[in-house]
């Protein structure tokens, strides 16, 4: 099943009086539990696509499908019904709240599911921040932990809504190699234990390496076929 189809997308965004034709007219197929890389040098259109996959913009054409559902047609309130429950981001600059605690990061996009008791939200807390191996970490601030331990946060914080597709945009870029690679190889437990497709964002060719697909954009147009890669043809 493709948790995620692209059909004909262009995007444009208006600079003053100029037209930035983002993305031209980009078709993907995304299966279920993809663990994929979008590649390209920056300025590509990278972001533009992670934002429409997103939900957090609409596409200036072409049509966008998640978990089956045709976007385009909905409410925003129906957007974020959706984006709430099915998808969740990561970030390159971590983006926590620096006056929550780790545990308090984590369970605050949890507050909007009304159905989750104090009891629920609690035991997913301790549930996620275990995944990421932070629990001796639940009371620390973001400013006392380190770069990688904020991003392990940032990840059970995406987690703990129980998301079909994680959306991360340059995820290791602020962090050095050794911390970057453990970044990555949590990820892709997450993604072989829970069958949570990723979809990241990265111009770093080692980075490129651990992915399962790799989709190459250019200028706003795919330019890498989006097959799927096997061993040999991986960089
Ligand atoms: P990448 O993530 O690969 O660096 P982006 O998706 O951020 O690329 O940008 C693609 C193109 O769209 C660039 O030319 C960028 O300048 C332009 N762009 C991105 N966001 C906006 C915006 N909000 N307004 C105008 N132009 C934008
Ligand atoms: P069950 O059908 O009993 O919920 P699952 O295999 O779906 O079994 O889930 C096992 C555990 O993993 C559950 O505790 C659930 O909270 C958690 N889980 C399931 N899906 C996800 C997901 N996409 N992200 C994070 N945790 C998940």
């Amino acid at each position: 099943m493709n948790i995620v189809r692209i059909e004909n997308v262009c995007k444009e965004y208006s600079l003053g009086e100029q037209q930035v034709q983002a993305l031209q007219n980009i078709s993907l197929n995304i299966e279920n539990g993809a663990f994929l890389a979008i590649a390209g040098p920056s300025g590509s259109g990278k972001s533009t696509l992670l934002n429409l996959i997103g939900c957090i913009d609409t596409p200036s054409a072409g049509k966008i499908y998640i978990n089956g559902q045709d976007i385009s047609g909905k409410t925003p309130d129906e957007l974020s019904d959706l984006r709430a429950r099915t998808i969740s981001f990561i970030f390159q600059t971590f983006n926590l709240f620096p006056v929550l605690s780790a545990e308090e990061n984590v369970e605050y996009p949890l507050l909007q599911f009304k159905e989750l008791s104090t009891k629920d939200r609690s035991e997913r807390v301790v549930k996620f921040l275990d995944i990421v191996g932070l629990s001796r970490f639940s009371d620390h601030r973001p400013n006392q932990l380190s770069g990688g331990q904020r991003q392990r946060v940032a990840i059970a914080r995406a987690l703990a809504t129980q998301p079909k597709i994680i959306l991360a945009d340059e995820p290791t870029a602020n962090l050095d190699h050794k911390t970057g690679d453990s970044i990555l190889q949590l990820m892709k437990e997450i993604n072989c234990h829970f069958k949570t497709t990723f979809i990241f964002s990265t111009h770093d060719q080692r980075v490129m390496a651990m992915a399962d697909r790799l989709v190459r954009i250019e200028d706003g147009q795919i330019t890498l076929p989006n097959i799927e890669l096997d061993e040999e043809a991986a960089i």
